[in-house]
């Protein structure tokens, strides 16, 4: 610490800021049922962060006490040269972890250079290994491109890589077994995810298809023996279990049966450069525009601990009294 260093960023509940997730595009080239509609309309590209924007962003995040910044999207390596970010925000003095969430689509292009560029951990999304279910819930992605990706990511050694499986009813919970099996293979981590309900699926009315996290574990443990596990500083929501004698993590992401909200460290900033205070609420203020205005670093990081007031205590996904969040996952990062 310097004798500058800043006020940490602390929220009115006591919550330190140390975790930030950038969409770095709302772009995707897949459109996976839960996540987007067939047909999207995305931001004019001049809407959305410049590379330059989002380091600048992420340094002034840093020079607050944030550790880790996962770049998210959309899919954040269909944006041009988002290598060359990665790197720079591989730089970033104080950053002690750099992650991605990818679909995996561009990795077997990508991966050693993510990891060249400092990349220290990567979640990479596969909810099936049936080529034709894959198609069907990613509605244009092929599945043979997304393993051939994972693979190269293994070759190209990151620290940490987790496969993220959204749980769907009637679509894939015959996988939880098989993904498994593929994550053990490679050593690598698995987290199965409770679907959210964010964008025009809840707007439509559609009963959510919930398969709950106990259910997965019981699933799991039916085949395996599990411990529990330690959980990294900074780690997101997941709760892990280690598969007994291998470096294999089940994780489980209950946004619905364990609400993680009394131990959120982290906010996030949408493609379009709005920072959000929580997942599951619309109160957010734009960096993007302060920024354009010309305002200063200074300044900016006063409007970002005036709007840390309103991060609120926890989401309201399932209360029925409370507004459902109508954004796309893919506009805000998942
Ligand atoms: N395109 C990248 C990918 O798919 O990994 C990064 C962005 S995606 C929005 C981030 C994560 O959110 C993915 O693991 C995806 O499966 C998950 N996700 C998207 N929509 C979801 C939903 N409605 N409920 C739960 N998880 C969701
Ligand atoms: Fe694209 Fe990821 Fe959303 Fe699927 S979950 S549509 S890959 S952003």
């Amino acid at each position: 610490m310097t004798a500058h260093q800043p006020k940490p960023l602390i929220d009115s509940f006591g919550r330190q800021i140390s975790y930030l997730r950038i969409s770095v595009t709302d772009r995707c080239d897949f459109r996976c049922t839960y996540c987007m509609a067939e047909e999207m309309t995305f931001l004019p590209r001049k809407q959305v962060l410049s590379l330059e924007e989002i380091e600048r962003v992420a340094r002034i995040f840093v020079g607050l006490g944030v550790r880790k910044i996962r770049v998210t999207g959309g899919e954040p390596l269909v944006r041009h040269s988002v290598e060359h970010l990665i790197a720079n925000l591989g730089q970033l003095n104080g950053l002690e972890e750099l992650a991605l969430t990818t679909n995996g689509s561009q990795l077997t292009r990508l991966a050693d250079s993510l990891r060249a560029g400092g990349v220290t951990s990567m979640n990479i999304s596969l909810d099936t290994l049936e080529p034709d279910a894959f198609r069907r819930i990613t509605r244009i992605g092929e599945l043979s491109k997304v393993i051939a990706g994972i693979d190269a990511a293994v070759a190209a050694g990151f620290p940490r890589l987790r496969i993220n499986a959204v749980v769907l009813r009637g679509h894939n919970e015959d996988q939880i077994l098989p993904l498994t099996e593929f994550a053990l293979e490679r050593g690598i981590d698995i987290a199965f995810i409770e679907e959210m309900p964010l964008g025009q699926v809840n707007a439509a009315g559609k009963n959510l298809e919930l398969v709950t996290s106990d259910e997965v574990l019981e699933t799991v443990a039916r085949a395996h023996t599990l411990e529990t596990a330690d959980t990294q500083q900074h780690s997101g929501p997941a709760r892990y279990h280690r598969v007994s004698g291998t470096a294999t993590r089940v994780g489980l992401i209950s946004p619905h049966s364990n609400n993680f909200c009394s131990s959120c460290n982290r906010l996030r900033i949408t493609a379009e450069g709005r920072l959000l205070l929580c997942l599951g609420n619309e109160d957010s203020i734009s960096l993007r525009d302060l920024m354009r205005a010309g305002l200063s670093d200074e300044v900016v990081t006063e409007a970002i601990r005036d709007a840390l007031t309103y991060k609120p205590e926890r989401h309201v996904f399932d209360r029925p009294d409370e507004p459902q969040i109508l954004r796309f996952m893919n506009a805000s990062g998942g």
